[in-house]
């Protein structure tokens, strides 16, 4: 037998044929020398035939430069944290890409001067947002906290409720982060209780506001009370002290699935001197922080030093304008379905996989908001059950599906699934089927 270490064809020749120039252009050198690198192993390994190291190189090389594929959301969580929260508006993408090249977004294209920064960003978010005078967008709502901490806090103190010491999720507790900016928490209340009276002692020549943040994924029931923002405000007024408003999920007005969410306008228009918000929960955009309010207070935020260290780029500016100005975002319209559509795409899709074989039954199947939005508001919803060996076979399919395991069941929720996903999730769930042993071939379609 000859050696096969012979045939190895050449580094440089491998990269110079015409598919792998190709390839190399749009995923870059490195990426495609890699790969060539591997397969020649495989020649020398004799797992790969000399004439079919082209061929072998192409089968390896990812689809994009990188590793984020897409993937189907059917947990039945509109804002799911480790699937990205919100997915941006067809707009909102068209934006980013576009923007993604080289765009004015500080530069004056009438005068060529440097120009305000976002600009287009900002204005519309005041116009979603008419009782904010002014506007800052920081990398996401934790930053606009430090920023809020270090600006107004730092050596001096934080008046929050202690039923407001919040820990958001994998570990990030508001607390911790409002202490590391050098600002010192006086703490109000008891767990179930907090009045104006306990707010007025604390207030004193150190305080450096008073925040109110929203228990935005849990509930207190029972023996309890909170002050509201307007009582709240009313008796800071005159006192210079800044009444801030962290109300977390990004709900530009009242949402009437929504009762208990606070949304920005409203808790503005009640007296708050600044709100914070999450771009990328129920707002439906880019990962961002949203800063509106008092003009005088926004812009000790924007001169601070520590803004410049917690600013967004262009793309998250051009994804924020878009979803502000363009058409419904997807988390808006997941929520807006209603039951009886999401019940017939449910039956519709288990009677496309029962036709192929598989068990899947319609269910209904109650969703949430997610992002630790509306603990205590389950939205209604419906979607597939399937055997619950399917579940770890679809997360391997193209596009992997990510449902969840309820009763020995894997449930895909279709809140969570835009109707125009629909086709896309049957041929992945026949793709799963059949990695699951489920069904041994697919009937042609
Ligand atoms: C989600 C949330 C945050 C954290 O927001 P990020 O944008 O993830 O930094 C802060 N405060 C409240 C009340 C929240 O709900």
């Amino acid at each position: 037998m000859s050696d096969p270490r012979r045939h190895v064809p050449r580094t440089d020749t491998l990269l110079a044929d015409p598919q792998l120039a190709f390839a190399r252009d749009r995923l870059g050198h490195a990426l495609v020398k890699g790969a060539v690198q591997r397969v020649q192993q495989r020649i020398r390994d004799g797992e790969v035939a000399p004439l079919d190291a082209v061929g072998a190189v192409l089968a390896s090389l990812p689809s994009t430069a990188s590793s984020l594929q897409p993937v189907l959301n059917a947990t039945g969580v509109l804002v799911h944290t480790n699937l990205g929260r919100a997915p941006l508006s067809p707009a909102a993408v068209e934006a980013v890409a576009t923007a993604a090249g080289t765009t004015a977004v500080e530069l004056d294209l009438g005068t060529g001067r440097r120009g305000p920064r976002g600009e287009a960003a900002l204005a519309a978010l005041l116009d979603a947002v008419p009782a904010a005078e002014a506007a800052l967008v920081v990398n996401n709502c934790a930053a606009a906290l430090a920023l809020v901490a270090t600006a107004l806090g730092q050596d001096r103190e934080l008046v929050l409720a202690r039923g407001e010491l919040v820990e958001i999720g994998d570990g990030f507790r508001i607390p911790d982060l409002l202490v590391s900016t050098g600002a010192r928490l006086h703490e109000v209340g008891t767990t179930n209780r907090v009045t104006l009276a306990d707010y007025r002692a604390a207030l004193g020549p150190d305080t450096g506001a008073v925040l109110k943040v929203h228990p935005s994924n849990f509930v207190v029931r029972g023996f309890t009370r909170a002050v509201p923002v307007s009582e709240l405000a009313a008796a800071l007024a005159g006192t210079g002290i800044p009444l801030v408003a962290d109300v977390g999920s990004g709900l530009l007005r009242p949402h009437p699935l929504l009762p208990d969410e606070p949304d920005l306008q409203s808790t503005l228009a009640a007296g708050a001197d600044l709100v914070l918000a999450s771009g990328d929960k129920l707002l439906g955009g880019p990962q961002a922080g949203l800063v509106l309010g008092r003009a005088e207070l926004v812009q000790r935020l924007r001169r601070h030093p520590l803004y410049r260290a917690l600013r967004v780029d262009k793309t998250t500016l051009a994804a924020l304008e878009a979803t502000l100005r363009g058409p419904l975002p997807p988390v808006q319209e997941m929520l807006a379905a209603d039951l009886d559509g999401l019940r017939a795409r449910a039956r519709t899709l288990a009677a496309r996989l029962a036709a192929a074989g598989i068990d899947a039954v319609a269910v209904d199947a109650p969703a949430r908001v997610g992002g630790g939005g509306a603990p205590e508001h389950p939205l209604s919803g419906a979607g597939v059950s399937l055997p619950a060996s399917f579940a770890a076979p679809l997360r391997r399919v193209t596009p992997p599906v990510v449902g969840y395991v309820e009763d020995d069941r894997t449930v895909l929720n279709l809140r969570s699934v835009l109707p125009s996903q629909d086709d896309l999730l049957a041929t992945a769930v026949l793709a799963g089927a059949v990695l699951a042993g489920a069904v041994l071939e697919l009937p042609a379609p």
